[in-house]
């Protein structure tokens, strides 16, 4: 098992993978049904998905464990089975990365908030913690929580993970830009907030993930550097801000476009850079032929 910052070491910019719930869907998954518990009953298909990000030129991929908590699968009565299909997705990617490149074992919001009383805190972090049992026994070389917006829940999730695995942790946040040119996060945390509280709470490495194509990603990333120089940053952006046509959600960044921003982002800070919603492997393998060349 190698460590994420050493691969940073390394090399100096990491490739990560593009969406999966997409993809998920695309390969038939239905609406209403629970993507994680494809890594039981579509192995393969799941398999796949990690696989065409191997493919694509990806140091990096994920797990498809991203609403794994117990809290996320008791929506489908499957919060008995949280270790097992947790497990299950970091073997899938372990298989699919194999010895030489990197898994993050994706952990997601819970949906649930602590600040209206709606989950004890020790339920929750019970919950981060089985979730980061099982996917570094499923073979994950560190964990990723994602898609944050709250700071109790994001640094109740990095400090279970630690403790639970003694893995390194990336966290990201989600941020939108508000009317006054401020990014926020949904519960109206900043950048700069972030990044005090997860570091504090063990992350070692920071960033921002969904929500943003790369021209916002490069001034938030702006934003973290300017009150962290060091930590290494993480971005999986979106293909551009989703666009709604003839009833369907459409991503309008090509893979073209957004490998034409990606020198940039180097430039901003970012150190590892992936896809979120929207990006396909045809995303990932624009970003890998780009950074090759700079
Ligand atoms: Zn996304």
């Amino acid at each position: 098992m190698s460590s994420l910052l050493t691969a940073l070491e390394n090399k100096k910019v990491l490739i990560s993978d593009g969406a999966w719930g997409t993809f998920l869907h695309q390969r038939g998954l239905e609406p209403g049904e629970c993507p994680e518990l494809w890594n039981s009953t579509h192995r393969g298909e799941v398999y796949a998905i990690a696989k065409s990000y191997i493919d694509a030129g990806a140091d990096v991929i994920l797990t498809n464990s991203f609403g794994g908590s117990p809290t996320k699968l008791k929506h489908y009565g499957l919060q008995d089975r949280t270790a097992e299909l947790n497990e299950a997705a970091a073997s899938i990617s372990r298989e699919a990365a194999g010895a030489d490149h990197l898994v993050l074992g994706s952990i997601g919001p819970t949906g649930v908030m602590l600040m209206m009383g709606e989950i004890s805190e020790e339920t929750l972090y019970e919950g981060f913690s089985l979730q980061a049992e099982a996917l570094k026994k499923g073979g994950v070389d560190a964990i990723c929580v994602e898609t944050m917006s709250a700071l109790d829940e994001a640094c109740l999730a990095v400090r279970a993970s630690r403790e639970a695995t003694g893995l390194e942790v990336a966290c990201t946040f989600t941020f939108e830009k508000t009317v006054n040119g401020e990014f926020r996060t949904m519960m109206g945390v900043s950048p700069a907030e972030m990044v005090r509280a997860i570091k504090e709470a063990g992350a070692s490495v920071i960033g921002t993930n969904c929500g943003n194509g790369f021209d916002q990603m490069i001034d938030i990333v702006h934003e973290i550097r300017s009150v962290d120089p060091i930590t290494p940053i993480l971005v999986h952006a979106n293909a551009g801000k989703p666009l709604f046509q003839n009833g369907a959600t459409v991503f309008p960044e090509t893979p073209e476009m957004m490998a034409a921003k990606v020198q940039e982002l180097v430039k901003s800070g970012a150190n590892i850079i992936g896809g979120c919603c929207g990006t396909t492997p045809a995303h990932i393998r624009q970003l890998v032929r780009a950074l090759r060349v700079c």
